[in-house]
């Protein structure tokens, strides 16, 4: 559990769901985390309070991204970086329902946000690091929110495309992709009460439950260890084996 002592991550979307899961995951691992998260400060004091207990190092840091990712780097100064986890993202809706501005706000938080963090991070981030995107199953899943499933398939490719770029630097780019999670996300889990939505997931879920943060920190968690520094490039699912066919 202390392979990642001595580094630095940077988690966007910390404050809850997924983000959290992985802020106090790599924590544990040794890691001094940085939690970033775009309005809530008391979730984000929430994760960085779990961290503490747990005897982990890490500060909050708050940016909207529909802003850009100025104040976020604004917050992190000059500090060295070795693990850049991309988490943060929003949904957008079915076609119809779905102005310009949502659609170019869904794009500027998933999209836009991950590609500038990458860019302002490396310079302060050092060889041999890891960049984590976080995507989603959405990519090879026809879902009706087409913007949000569009925004993925951007950073599936972003991922990919970026390997070879920072090779040299032996910084390592993967991407991880979700199914369905307990989290903010998906509320309609929580307004489920006769277990008939859920069931239609699990039925098609190889490993037979919906997935938990946890599961997906534990995937994310893989690829920063030292064992896993030949892995550049890959789309790694984190479903549980969803919609195998
Ligand atoms: P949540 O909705 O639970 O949490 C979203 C996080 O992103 C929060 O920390 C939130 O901060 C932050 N955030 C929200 N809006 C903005 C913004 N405008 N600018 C910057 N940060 C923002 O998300 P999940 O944990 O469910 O999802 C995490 C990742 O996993 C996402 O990339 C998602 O697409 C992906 N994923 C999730 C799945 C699921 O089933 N849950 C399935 C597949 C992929 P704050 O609390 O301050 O609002």
């Amino acid at each position: 559990m202390t392979d990642l002592a001595g580094k630095t991550a940077l988690v966007t979307g910390a404050s809850r769901g997924i983000g959290r899961a992985i802020a106090v995951r790599l924590a544990a691992d040794g890691a001094r985390v940085i939690v970033h998260y775009a309005r809530n400060d008391e979730l984000a004091e929430e994760t960085v309070a779990e961290i503490e207990r747990g005897g982990g190092r890490a500060y909050a840091v708050r940016a909207a991204f529909e802003d850009g990712v100025d104040e976020l780097f604004a917050g992190i100064g000059d500090e060295r970086l070795d693990i850049v986890v991309n988490n943060a993202a929003i949904l957008g809706g079915v076609l119809g329902t779905v102005s310009e501005e949502q659609f170019d706000r869904v794009f500027a938080v998933n999209v836009r946000a991950p590609y500038f963090v990458i860019e302002r991070a490396l310079p302060l981030m050092n060889d041999g690091g890891r960049i984590i995107n976080i995507s989603s199953a959405v990519v090879r899943i026809a879902l009706p929110d087409l913007v949000y499933s569009m925004t993925k398939g951007a950073l599936d490719t972003l991922g990919f495309s970026l390997a070879p770029i920072l090779g040299p630097r032996n910084i390592t780019v993967n991407t991880v992709s979700p199914g369905v999670t307990e989290t903010d996300m998906n509320a309609w889990l929580r307004e489920d009460h006769d277990g008939s939505a859920e069931r239609g997931v699990t039925e098609v879920t190889a490993l037979g439950r919906i997935g938990r943060p946890d599961d997906i920190a534990a995937v994310v968690a893989l690829l920063t260890r030292a064992d896993s520094h030949w892995i550049t490039g890959q789309v790694l699912d984190a479903s549980g084996g969803y919609f195998l066919g």
